[in-house]
């Protein structure tokens, strides 16, 4: 069976946004999680039909205009969410049509970890949204627990190493603060982390 992506969208001649060089970002629809803030609520499968449905073959002939931007800066595409290691069969079959290509990945690692195993084997540069280490703090915001991020983080860590990832630390409004962050900043550090972003949500006045 061919495998599919479904997709909520995607956004072309990225400059070192979310990977190195040039990136097209392409967002899957389906996400465990029910963050209070969703920066894509088009993501969640409740949100109807995806505006795509991609097939390796027809996500490489779309993005293809673009190969030699990507092979130039040393770029490639960049999987985002929703939660695309839910679509991990179709990462492995689209990586074997771009071996030149980079190919990144933004997760929330909320997903088994036979996902992120076979993840590991192809992805070039992890970007993991951890949110925040404090449990009560995860679990208020995104409705889940945070000990499975904990497990796949420290497998992808054994597997990948450091150089490969880079983890967010958001500062939430009304769920962290800075001291929050900075501990969980000082928690993942112990744990083998060295590439962070953090950044500030601006949540939109209704
Ligand atoms: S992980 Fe991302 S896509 Fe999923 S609910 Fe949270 S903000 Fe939305």
């Amino acid at each position: 069976m061919i495998p599919i992506f479904p997709s909520i969208g995607y956004d072309r001649l990225r400059m070192e946004v979310d990977g190195e060089g040039v990136t097209t970002l392409v967002c899957a629809q389906g996400c465990p999680l029910r963050c209070k803030y969703c920066i894509n609520p088009e993501s969640s499968r409740d949100c109807g039909k995806p505006r795509h449905i991609f097939t390796p073959a027809s996500l490489y002939k779309l993005l293809k205009i673009d190969s030699l931007y990507f092979l130039a800066t040393g770029g490639g595409v960049t999987f985002g969410g929703g939660e695309p290691l839910l679509y991990v069969d179709f990462m492995e079959a689209f990586a074997r049509l771009v071996p030149d290509w980079k190919i990144n990945c933004e997760t929330s690692l909320w997903v088994h970890p036979r996902q992120v195993e076979r993840a590991a084997r192809l992805i070039d540069h992890f970007i993991v949204d951890v949110k925040d280490t404090d449990p009560e703090i995860y679990r208020a915001y995104t409705g889940k627990e945070f000990s499975r991020v904990e497990e796949n983080l420290r497998l992808l860590l054994k597997l990948v190493g450091a150089e490969k990832i880079t983890v967010r630390l958001p500062l939430i409004p009304n769920y962290n603060t800075d001291a929050h962050r900075d501990r969980s900043e000082a928690l993942l550090r112990e744990w083998g982390v060295t590439h962070f972003d953090r950044f500030d949500y601006v949540i939109k006045e209704k």
